[in-house]
């Protein structure tokens, strides 16, 4: 058992960048050494300090390291010692989450860590005879067991001896969190809300209240909690709802506007808001500004609930049979050194949510993401109130937590896929949460693409085989994955009424793809598909390798699954059809290839009928088993106890939703082919099509190098129409609202303006319902023209990697760090980052890099917004909603114009929805894309910053895309970057506005 630090062995303490690294050597003496000497001296020592082992081991050149890790990470211990808290996974972040002052932290070099780990250990020292501490020393015990690092120092620190006192919690109890979780209650139902309205003024009154007397006033706030307030009113005709479209500019503080009328609404109808956002983190953001309503916690608890898909979730099965299946292994174990921090995690955390809660977004990065897929609710084989853990379920508590909430907090996916589900269960299904009246969504721009994925279809290899393995289970594979029959045992075995159609339901799944589907696949398309290594990528991406021979030749009767065999015509289509087969095209999104599903190839409309055919045969099995748990609820309802009618509802529900509903899609788009709608024939016979076919081969997460998935896909053209219809004209009031609703070539009056409006209400399914949407706009508060710049580099080329990576370096270390680069491609990020990341470094600018550096984009943020001088590589995802206000930001850098990507829905949609103005439709998307860029930069009053555009052939007609009163100007490479550093320079020695030169152009 080794003694708490700092010991007379003191062990190494080591921080890698890229290239070199800081190490404490255990004589105290700190060296800066390449990272190949760090890995020679390493070698001779014990294990190092580390903040981060995973990061370190790859920026030294090293393999992955084993599980359990043998160095020493700082995170682990911090995860451990204060559970539930989420850090930047630095030293720097480290540091300051432990109260050290930016004196004591200093350059945060290797000589900080054995003082971080002491703190650390000595918080847990304090712990010791307490509850708390004796929890911990039974869990560290058998952590320690299975090879942690820190077990011994930890187990010094707590003073725990072993064997534990019989009375205490004992090592193998300790990670069985399940057993001493709270028990949730259920309450009566919620009636349904009143309808008082909530007036402008009383927005107004609210929103003051909340800012309270010293925040200074904003008019601009106010008049958008007045606007807002009319998706509150009473609704006068069914079907019709009170929509209003606000557009506010970067700076309103629109969430607190739009909160102070949701927040009286619901006081006063006692019904519940649904505000939904875009992504994971902008709804934890949303929550977090909460706490101007509801400073007090408890309070705030319960009123505002965050609710998230149940595969985000801890499931409490998942997790036992997880441990017990590590656990029955023996001797050291990763897994178990995770699932015990799960288990301190589980005891802290506020919801029980895994992925952007307040488990660190890097827990997955230390311990595999495997390991929290594992514990998630993914697979959708919740068995609900037949589940021993039911009543202390973080799923099930966070569902009846909503239905009580006065603001739930989601997001677009799952608030489209609920009101989807309501439409399809109709008022008879039992719900898991009571459908909304009132929506705001945040981020509205975003409302359209969300809709677009919540109602396409997709009749691919891994969705099919993935409800084989749903309804059959593993099928003599390694895998945990239960099946209906077993998921249903209790409620069916010795019920034929139940039995026959379970029965005819698992022969009728073998009509979907059987395991094996993939490789097989694989090897029929090969050598049409050559794996070929791509830069920076561990796995060999499948690529197409010159022209495609002709097509394999596979007879019916070798692939008798009527799936795999429609799988195989499809790919078989794609191949022969789509450009990539061309030299030099790559296809689009990151490798996929795609083509129209029409003209169809000769063997794929009778493969198609053959596989409706066989899944209609499931579709029937599905609906009678349905139909007869239903019955068994009418019939039996004395002898039934709520329990197992819980129990039968929620089987109706997930067979409904997970299976049903997927195969009657399936089999209404593989009727389709062939039919009227989408049969043969040119544009002009066929007009404006409703849907979208088309065939995608690509590689998914969880396949193999090598392996590809190919599937069937069909789109609304408009997806806003099943928006307005399943989830708008239900409601009686909808919020729509961002910063980037119009496109703002439409500013100002006149025709063009309201173009603008009628293209914002297109996107935001506006356009469909019966009245016409309210419309507000609250400019920025912002004073753009003294508080940013920007700049088209017009001698950079952009077809040139090494200049482009030249033209980063330049601006990031002009602006001495605090940059944002944002690019299109995930290819040309990753080949900047290699030519950059070394340099940069060695100017003690740290790079970190979504889609490199292997850690989700939550903590990728928190790290840049925690250290100062560090930049940040991004596409689409931190183009869009990242909050860094203040010098962490001071400027943004855009590869080339974000033009659409050219893909097949969106040649159509450009085709039929921009009215005969194909361009103009493109340029408006790229505009809007441009704006939510430009709108990373500003984020507060304060703040200074510089927008620069690295394409040289950006067209003059989209720089209205920035703020009104941006100086735009064309220059040199140089010439900007002197530009740049003198205007933030000049902000920096506090003067205030830098005039523009004559030459810049708005
Ligand atoms: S009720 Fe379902 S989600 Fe909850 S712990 Fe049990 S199986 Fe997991």
């Amino acid at each position: 058992m080794a003694a708490p630090l700092p010991s007379p062995d003191m062990p190494p303490a080591l921080v890698a960048r890229h290239g070199s690294c800081s190490l404490l050597t255990p004589d105290g003496e700190v060296l800066t050494l390449a990272a190949e000497e760090a890995v020679r001296e390493l070698r001779a020592w014990p294990a190092p300090l580390v903040v981060h082992a995973p990061l370190t081991a790859r920026r030294l050149g090293l393999p992955p390291l084993p599980q359990p890790t043998p160095w020493l990470d700082l995170l682990e211990l911090f995860t451990f010692v204060l559970p539930g808290r989420t850090i930047p996974p630095t030293v720097r972040g480290l540091a300051q989450a432990l109260d050290l002052d930016d004196a004591r932290i200093g350059a945060a070099e290797a000589d900080l860590l054995p003082e971080l780990a002491d703190i650390l250990l000595d918080r847990a020292a304090a712990l010791r005879m307490t509850p708390a501490g004796e929890d911990m020393a039974a869990l560290a015990i058998r952590m320690d067991r299975a090879g942690w690092a820190w077990g011994g120092s930890v187990l010094a620190a707590l003073g725990a001896a072993h064997p534990l006192p019989p009375e205490a919690l004992q090592p193998g109890d300790a990670i069985r969190v399940w057993r001493r979780l709270p028990r949730w209650e259920d309450t009566a139902p919620r009636p349904a809300p009143a309808n008082h309205p909530v007036s402008a003024a009383d927005a107004r009154r609210r929103l003051g209240e909340m800012l309270g007397p010293q925040a200074e006033s904003r008019a601009g706030q106010a008049d958008f909690a007045g606007a807002a307030s009319a998706a509150f009113a009473p609704r006068l005709v069914r079907g019709d709802p009170h929509m209003v479209l606000a557009e506010a500019g970067t700076g309103t503080g629109k969430t607190l506007g739009y909160v102070a009328p949701a927040s009286l609404w619901a006081e006063r109808n006692g019904g519940a808001v649904w505000i939904s956002t875009y992504t994971r983190h902008l709804q934890r953001q949303i929550e977090g500004e909460l706490s101007r309503l509801y400073p007090d916690p408890a309070v705030r608890r319960r009123h505002v609930v965050l609710r998230k898909g149940r595969e985000n979730y801890l499931c409490l099965l998942n997790m036992e049979e997880a441990v017990n299946m590590a656990g029955s292994r023996g001797g050291p174990s990763g897994a178990i050194i995770g699932l015990s921090l799960v288990a301190r995690w589980a005891g802290a955390t506020a919801d029980g949510d895994l992925l952007g809660g307040d488990l660190p977004g890097w827990f997955g990065d230390l311990f595999g993401r495997g390991l929290l897929a594992g514990i998630a609710d993914r697979r959708g084989e919740c068995i609900h109130g037949a589940c021993p853990h039911y009543q202390r379920c973080f799923v099930e508590h966070s569902i009846r937590r909503a239905r009580e909430a006065d603001l739930v907090i989601a997001n677009h996916a799952l608030v489209m896929a609920q009101a989807a589900w309501h439409a399809m269960d109709g008022e008879s299904g039992a719900d898991e949460d009571n459908i909304p009246t009132r929506y705001v969504f945040d981020e509205g721009h975003h409302v359209m693409d969300a809709a677009d994925s919540a109602f396409s279809t997709e009749l691919s290899g891994l969705e099919a085989a993935e409800l084989r393995r749903w309804l059959l289970g593993a099928e003599g594979a390694r895998s945990r994955a239960r099946g209906l029959k077993r998921r249903l045992d209790d409620l069916v075995v010795g019920q034929p009424r139940l039995e026959a159609p379970l029965e005819a339901v698992l022969q009728a799944a073998h009509a979907l793809p059987p395991p094996g589907w993939s490789a097989r696949l694989a090897d029929a398309l090969h050598p049409v598909l050559e794996p070929v290594p791509q830069a920076g990528e561990d796995e060999a991406m499948p690529a197409l390798a010159g022209p495609v021979p002709a097509a394999p030749v596979l007879a019916d009767a070798t692939l008798p699954n009527p799936c795999e065999w429609m799988l195989h015509l499809l790919a078989r289509q794609v191949l022969a059809r789509s450009r990539a087969n061309e030299p030099g095209h790559t296809g689009h999104r990151g490798g996929a290839i795609e083509c129209d599903l029409h003209p169809l190839s000769d063997a794929l409309p009778a493969a198609a009928a053959a596989l409706a055919r066989a899944l209609d045969r499931l579709a029937v099995a599905l609906r009678t088993l349905v139909e007869r748990l239903l019955e068994r609820l009418e019939d039996d309802t004395g002898d039934l106890d709520s329990a197992t009618r819980e129990r039968i509802e929620a089987a109706v529900r997930t067979l409904r939703r997970r299976a049903l509903s997927r195969v009657e899609g399936w089999v209404a788009m593989l009727r389709a082919i062939g039919g009227p709608e989408d049969g043969p024939g040119g544009m002009a016979e066929r007009g404006t099509p409703q849907h979208i076919d088309f065939i995608r081969l690509d590689r998914r997460e969880g396949q193999r190098p090598g392996e590809q998935d190919v599937g069937l896909h069909r789109h609304w053209l408009d997806p806003t129409i099943p928006f307005a219809a399943v989830l708008a004209a239900p409601a009686h009031g909808i919020l729509t609202t961002s910063a980037t609703l119009r496109d703002e070539n439409g500013r100002g009056d006149g025709d063009e303006a309201e173009r603008a409006w009628e293209a914002a209400e297109a996107r935001t399914g506006a356009s469909h319902l019966p009245s016409p949407a309210l419309r507000a706009a609250v400019a920025s508060p912002f004073d753009y023209r003294r508080q940013s710049r920007a700049f088209i580099v017009n001698d950079v080329a952009h077809d040139d990697i090494g200049a482009l990576a030249g033209a980063y370096r330049t601006l990031f270390q002009a602006a001495g760090g605090g940059g944002l680069g944002l690019f299109t491609a995930i290819s040309r990020l990753r080949a900047v980052h290699q030519r950059l990341s070394r340099p940069l470094e060695d100017a003690g600018i740290p790079l970190y890099a979504q889609h490199v550096d292997g850690m989700d984009n939550a903590t990728l943020v928190d790290i840049f917004r925690s250290e100062a001088n560090s930049c940040l590589l991004g596409t689409d995802a931190m183009r869009d909603g990242v909050d860094v206000p203040g010098r962490s930001l001071r400027l943004v850098v855009f590869e080339r114009v974000p033009w659409p990507r050219p893909d097949i829905l969106h040649r159509e949609r450009r085709t039929h929805l921009s009215r005969g103005q194909p361009g103009e439709y493109d340029d408006r998307i790229a505009r809007l894309r441009l704006r939510q860029a430009f709108g990373r930069l500003i984020r507060s009053s304060s703040d200074r910053g510089v927008f620069v555009l690295l394409d040289r052939r950006a067209p003059s007609r989209l720089l209205s895309a920035f703020p009104e009163g941006v100086a735009v100007r064309r220059a040199g490479l140089g010439e900007v970057a002197r530009d740049m550093e003198s205007f933030l320079r000049g902000h920096e020695n506090g003067e205030d506005g830098f005039p523009p030169s004559p030459s810049f152009t708005s």
